[in-house]
């Protein structure tokens, strides 16, 4: 088992690079509540772009949705939140602190011993009132999973997108949980992001198609970079199952703090759409015209946390090494996760290399996500862009002035070739779709 990094050296790292600050930091901050910097945003998007391409663009069976955060309280009736979507609350009856139930050990309080309350239990749901009266009848809730607004649109996505079963919608957006205790980082927030789809398919299908979405998910970690050995399945047991679940595979990711939950892949049967047309009295079923037959389709789930993959990602890129006597951070994100793609670095803030080293700028930005830095040393300059993953640095040194060529270096290897500004981009380009750096020409160019 590779050595793994603490949250503290991630935490760290986050803030100091611009990755992720604590929330309204200048008042001392909110409990579990984070914001994302400047790289941080660029990362938090990359993932939701990553999950969006494959899970819609690249499939002709998937559409994807944008639906309200606040929705009518009767979806929350009917899909059971309001009933069901509680937990075990304890309170301390020395220092008042609240705990889960079940995520205690004994009957004490595991802060201070003390004797704990008997549980009740408590909805996770954010309440708020819509309008200016604050009274019963205009209690909205906010969204504790984006999926109630796709099944509530079934049957719109189905009419207007003219596909047929089996249909997959997908929505990435904020959802709100109000947890008895959230912590790890980014792990478990009140806020944080979802990337759910909602695969309805013929019932009699759900099992092979439930099978299928578990291997796509937890391949979907790997193709990304994240190491199969810090990735494993974990089948839920019957008794630990959603009330609305049939089945339900984990992809699990080991974090710093142990093996947890990274998405979930459930078999929710027929549950959802059945208890809205139940509910809302609009029959809610797929009709088979080739097959002359009618059904409620059965639905297969994976949701996956944003905020919890780029934690994953961010985790499992993090290196130190030592090169050259010196101790070097690197995140080795894979390329199209990577905040910065390429990193524009004068020599010196010398005034005879800054007009060139902005045409160099030019020519990439529109390309790429690219970054320009030219205070202080070189040496501190690749160093902060090892730690945001930056893959390629540019390099403008006075020789460029004269042969027209620059130096890249790769993050992971860290060797240099030597190339014309002519045509950067394309090399640029070809190397971030993993192309070899092939380090055998080594300022092969320059010595022509
Ligand atoms: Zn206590």
């Amino acid at each position: 088992m590779p050595a793994k990094v603490d949250m503290d050296k991630i935490v760290s790292l986050c803030k100091r690079r611009g990755f992720v600050f604590p929330s309204s930091e200048i008042y001392g901050g909110l409990a579990s509540c984070w914001d994302y910097g400047p790289v941080g945003v660029e990362l938090k998007r990359n993932v939701k772009e990553a999950w969006w391409k494959v899970m819609v663009h690249e499939r002709d069976d998937v559409v994807g949705l944008d639906t309200s955060i606040m929705m009518h309280p009767g979806v929350w009736a009917a899909s059971g939140h309001i009933d069901s979507f509680t937990d075990p609350l304890v309170e301390c009856k020395s220092c008042h602190l609240r705990w889960r139930a079940d995520a205690i050990e004994g009957k004490k309080c595991p802060k201070c011993g003390g004797e704990l309350t008997e549980p009740r239990m408590f909805n996770l749901m954010f309440k708020t009132s819509m309008g200016p009266v604050e009274e019963e009848a205009s209690t909205v809730y906010l969204r504790p999973e984006t999926a109630q607004g796709i099944f509530v649109n079934f049957e719109n996505v189905v009419t207007t997108s003219r596909k047929k079963l089996p249909l997959g919608i997908a929505q990435i957006g904020k959802s709100f949980r109000n947890e008895i205790t959230p912590g790890n980082f980014i792990f478990r927030t009140r806020e944080f992001e979802h990337m759910e789809l909602e695969y309805f398919v013929k019932p009699g299908t759900d099992e092979k198609w439930l099978d299928y979405w578990v291997k796509e998910r937890f391949d979907w970690y790997v193709r990304l970079g994240v190491k199969k050995e810090n990735l494993r399945l974990r089948q839920h047991g019957k008794d630990e199952l959603a009330h609305y679940a049939k089945d339900c595979y984990d992809v699990e990711y080991l974090f710093p703090m142990g093996w947890s939950e990274l998405e979930g892949i459930a078999n929710r049967g027929d549950f959802d759409l059945t208890q809205h047309a139940k509910c809302s009295g609009k029959e809610l079923s797929y009709r088979d015209a080739e097959a002359g037959e009618k059904y409620v389709p059965y639905v297969i789930e994976p949701s996956a946390g944003v905020d919890r993959s780029v934690l994953a990602f961010l985790v499992d890129a993090y290196e130190e090494e030592e090169v050259e006597g010196e101790k070097r951070t690197v995140l080795h994100l894979h390329h199209s996760l990577a905040p910065i793609k390429v990193a524009v670095l004068p020599l010196s803030r010398n005034e005879k290399l800054t007009p060139l080293a902005k045409e160099v700028f030019k020519r990439l930005c529109p390309r790429f996500v690219t970054d320009y830095d030219d205070s202080q040393s070189i040496g501190r300059r690749y160093r902060r862009q090892d730690e945001i993953g930056t893959p390629f640095c540019v390099t403008i040194d006075f020789e460029s002035l004269e042969d027209k060529q620059v130096t890249i270096r790769e993050r992971d290897s860290l060797a240099q070739i030597r190339v014309p500004v002519e045509g950067l981009e394309k090399v640029i380009e070809a190397k971030l779709r993993g192309e070899a750096f092939d380090a055998s020409t080594l300022w092969a160019t320059r010595q022509k």
